[in-house]
């Protein structure tokens, strides 16, 4: 299948984001030798439109695949990368060798009755195999490009792809600039003190997995929609209020300054579902 155009856009000196509006992002980077790619997109053939971006770009080989984690989205194009290392955080493999919740994820997307949900069917699953715990330090010509993990957060496994010459980072689904982000994958309470230290990055810049590149200070405001989100239920809870009247104190709470926000009308789940969650962890 062919999606609607993707855009480039040359955020640094050989780093480019792929902006797909209403889909999922990328990233490339060009090296001396080589380049990077971060996300490889939802199936086999949105991999291959955003190979045939890169050759627009540079002739040079892609040798690495970084998954900013393990959702489909992000990773189900890998397989169509096999001459390159495929890298991620340790728990994004786990999480994509846990053939129940990838099952859970292949039935959603076949039952959202997608242009892309035949194709899904026949993707290989194709998890990283190279993996770290905390940072892994790549030097790409004169460029340092740092991965690091600061715990979890939309999942076990996300990391950001930090260039701190270029003051840029890759947030993504952790981050987006005015976006509500997917959370009902997240570890809530832990996503709180991930998009802390995401937000004291020293990047002017960010380009994040769905949306447009955002300033520094739309990481702060993503690390404050989490954060108040994660506070007003814990003070809903130590209240003794019912999931029903929590949804409604915290939507009311986060409608004021985030309202306006893309997936704001779909937030009310994610909050039941973080209710809910805060609840089991006590
Ligand atoms: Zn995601």
């Amino acid at each position: 299948m062919v999606s609607p155009a993707a855009e480039l856009v040359e955020v640094a000196d050989g780093v480019y984001a792929r902006l797909h509006e209403g889909l999922t992002n990328a990233g490339i980077i060009v090296g001396d030798e080589g380049v990077m790619i971060i996300d490889s997109l939802r199936v086999p053939s949105f991999a291959r439109e955003l190979i045939e971006d890169v050759r627009k770009i540079t002739p040079k080989p892609i040798k690495y695949v970084i998954d900013t984690h393990s959702h489909w989205d992000h990773s189900w194009g890998n397989e169509e990368f096999p001459e390159a290392t495929i890298v991620g955080h340790q728990n994004c493999r786990s999480e994509m060798l846990d053939v129940d919740a990838q099952k859970l994820w292949m039935n959603k997307i076949i039952a959202s009755n997608e242009s892309w949900s035949e194709e899904a069917k026949t993707v290989i699953i194709t998890p990283p195999t190279m993996t770290f715990d905390s940072k892994l330090s790549m030097y790409f010509g004169a460029r340092l490009i740092e991965l690091r993990y600061f715990g979890r957060a939309h999942t076990s496994g996300d990391i950001f792809i930090f260039l701190p010459q270029d003051k840029l980072v890759f947030t993504g689904d952790v981050a987006q600039d005015s976006g509500v982000p997917f959370m009902m994958d997240g570890y809530m309470e832990d996503w709180v003190e991930t998009s802390r230290l995401l937000s004291e990055l020293p990047a002017d810049r960010f380009v994040s997995g769905h949306g447009p590149v955002g300033e520094h200070e739309a990481l702060v405001e993503a690390k404050d929609f989490i954060t108040d989100l994660v506070i007003g239920i814990k003070e809903c809870i130590s209240n003794g209020q019912s999931e029903q009247e929590s949804v409604e104190l915290v939507l009311k709470k986060l409608n004021d300054r985030f309202g306006h926000w893309r997936g704001f009308d779909r937030v009310e789940d994610s909050i039941g579902f973080a209710f809910r969650q805060i609840m089991q962890n006590g």
